[in-house]
């Protein structure tokens, strides 16, 4: 049976002190009045509701599934969600990072983020039903009419309700250009949908009261193409006068997919018979809107893949203490004992410090991509928020595909660490690396992440967000030149920053004589991107750990080895990488696959 542990100590560390999160929020009107204090508090309670009441659900939905029921076109979700979502619900949790005006508790997205790697840890498929709604409580808060607010915030924000993002069609998926289902507006101002979408997570299910569904349709005069998408809220029940759930809607699930993963979460079929919904924000500009739920969605993704990384190194330690296996080429370690423990094996410990780094390199660079969300929030200084906004947009494909691919590595490692024993369902192992896969996939490919970050994200603005955040990487570099102690991690990160900076300017100019460049380089270069970004966040964690390990603390000692484990085993992948980037699309294009 697996096991799972929140790791406090080291959100502590990343908060505070890698942070700095009491300095961060005293900026923040928002949230002056909170300290650190109250945020230890929270993710302590966040981690028992996690590990206590989510995790023990994890394996038996995985292996239950959810149950379709075509006669009432309902959904069972596995034994136990629907008291635990319950229970969720009665302990306020969906109400934390939300706004107080609509009954929120009013928490920074820093504080939300930590508690969701702590709930995807424990339970992926559970998570993504309260993760889709706080989703679409974020797309109707920015997009949404005052009426529409004051019907669904309050309850999306208390959970009574859920949401879900319906945007994939059978032949429309990453090209949403292509989507079909038809918007006709009605003389009361309401709009009558019809058309099909498929893989609609947390679609349809036994949970709450109502599902909020959010639908890109087209309406009749729609120009073709992106241009000419809508978006929409539509109720599964139509609110009545006093914002009850009413009469049953024209939407509903037709099946539900049998998949690799995430079997606890439907993932459901939704057909629109004329269903009766409403229009969010502008006519045509449906996809402006859902972008800030698909950006919320991307950052989510991430953290999913977090929570599993955590949670497989967790229980791939364990056993490598306890699983006993020939003998440390040094010569024996446990005398009394048959064989050694396989955690004495250099490449055992090879897979084990694998998916350690890459937990501890994501929960930084995660932790930090949310306090900018913070800063773009809540910062009174319009510059402050213009510039973190800027740099949410350069790493949100970072998370979604670093740490979507990083997590494929590491559960496999982990499982791998197990031997067979990692094949068999028992153990826990295999189920990590099935709901892992799904992270890459879903909320925009990532090859596509990767397009979005060289293209739109670099390219197309020359560079220059790029630019500021390696100007925060340059100032860091210049402040540790003179501390011998910080050469080992300072040497290879300046190398690497100077190394992209170069490589943007030749893919730059490559692709502008032949586009296939940009697409030959992009997934490549988006690797280069994010191990840069863990190497500024090691070296500045290396820092705080050369300091503080003198004080005895083998927490920091532990740091340092990770960071120097990333340094001289992952970061070296850039290399290839780099190659592979700068080798251009002719090998790709040349094949005549007829
Ligand atoms: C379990 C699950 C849950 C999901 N949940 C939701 C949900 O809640 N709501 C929702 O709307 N959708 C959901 N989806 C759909 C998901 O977002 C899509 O599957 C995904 O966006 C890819 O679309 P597709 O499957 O049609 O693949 P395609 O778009 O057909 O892509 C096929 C392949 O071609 C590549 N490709 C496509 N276009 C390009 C391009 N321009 N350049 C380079 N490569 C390209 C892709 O990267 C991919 O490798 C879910 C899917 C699954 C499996």
């Amino acid at each position: 049976m697996p096991h799972y542990q929140p790791p406090l100590r080291d959100m502590h560390f990343v908060l505070d002190e890698l942070l700095d999160l009491n300095a961060e929020l005293a900026q923040l009107p928002a949230h002056a009045g909170l300290d650190a204090t109250t945020v230890h508090q929270v993710l302590e309670e966040g981690g028992k509701f996690a590990a206590e009441r989510l995790f023990p659900l994890n394996q038996t939905g995985d292996r239950e599934g959810c149950h379709y029921d075509a006669a009432t076109r309902s959904v069972t979700t596995p034994r136990g969600f629907r008291d635990a979502y319950q229970q969720y619900v009665a302990a306020g949790w969906p109400s934390l990072a939300c706004d107080p005006a609509y009954g929120g508790q009013g928490l920074p997205v820093v504080l939300n983020n930590a508690f969701y790697e702590m709930l995807n840890a424990a339970n992926q498929a559970w998570t993504m039903y309260p993760g889709l709604s706080h989703g679409a409580y974020e797309c109707l808060h920015a997009h949404g009419s005052e009426a529409q607010k004051q019907l669904y915030l309050p309850r999306l924000v208390s959970g009574e309700w859920t949401g879900t993002m319906c945007l994939t069609e059978a032949h429309c998926g990453t090209d949403l250009g292509l989507l079909r289902t038809r918007a006709e507006p009605q003389p009361d101002g309401s709009y009558r949908l019809t058309g099909n979408k498929i893989f609609i997570s947390a679609g349809e299910h036994d949970m709450a009261a109502n599902i909020v569904h959010l639908v890109l349709a087209r309406l009749p005069d729609a120009p073709s193409g992106t241009r000419g998408i809508s978006l929409f809220v539509v109720p599964k029940f139509l609110p009545d006068a006093q914002g009850e759930p009413g009469e049953r809607n024209a939407i509903g699930c037709g099946a539900i997919e049998h998949k690799m993963g995430i079997h606890g979460n439907a993932t459901c079929q939704i057909n629109l018979d004329g269903a009766k919904g409403w229009l969010i924000g502008e006519p045509h500009r449906g996809l402006n809107a859902m972008f800030v739920m698909m950006n919320a969605a991307r950052l989510g993704v991430g953290m999913q893949s977090l929570g599993l990384t955590e949670v497989a190194y967790q229980n791939a330690l364990a056993y490598a203490r306890e699983r006993a296996q020939g003998r440390s080429l040094s010569g024996t370690k446990a005398s009394s004992a048959p064989a050694d423990p396989i955690i004495v094996h250099p490449d055992v410990r090879r897979m084990l410090m694998t998916a350690r780094a890459y937990a501890e390199g994501g929960r930084a660079f995660t932790s930090y991509v949310a306090l900018m969300i913070d800063r773009e929030l809540n910062h009174p200084d319009d510059s402050v928020r213009r510039e973190a906004a800027d740099e949410v947009a350069l790493l949100t494909p970072i998370v979604k595909a670093f740490l979507t691919d990083n997590a494929w590595i590491a559960t496999s490692e982990a499982l791998q660490v197990f031997g067979g024993h990692g094949y068999i369902a028992e153990w826990g192992m295999e189920q990590y690396v099935r709901d892992a896969r799904i992270n890459m996939i879903y909320e925009g490919t990532n090859t596509i992440q990767s397009l979005d970050l060289l293209g739109r994200k670099v390219l197309m603005d020359q560079g220059e967000k790029l630019r500021r955040f390696g100007e925060k990487i340059r100032h860091f570099i210049v402040a540790q030149s003179a501390d011998p102690a910080m050469a080992e991690f300072i040497t290879p990160l300046a190398d690497l920053a100077e190394k992209l900076v170069k490589l943007t300017a030749e893919i730059g100019g490559k692709a502008a004589a032949d586009p296939e460049e940009m697409g030959a380089a992009a997934v490549p270069y988006l690797r280069v991107a994010g191990h840069l970004v863990y190497a500024y966040f090691f070296a500045r964690m290396a820092k705080l750990s050369l300091t503080r390990a003198a004080g005895g603390d083998p927490f920091y000692q532990a740091k340092l080895a990770t960071a120097r484990f990333y340094f001289a085993r992952l970061l070296p992948e850039t290399a290839m990488l780099i190659r592979q980037a700068r080798s251009g699309a002719a090998s790709l294009m040349a094949m005549d696959f007829s």
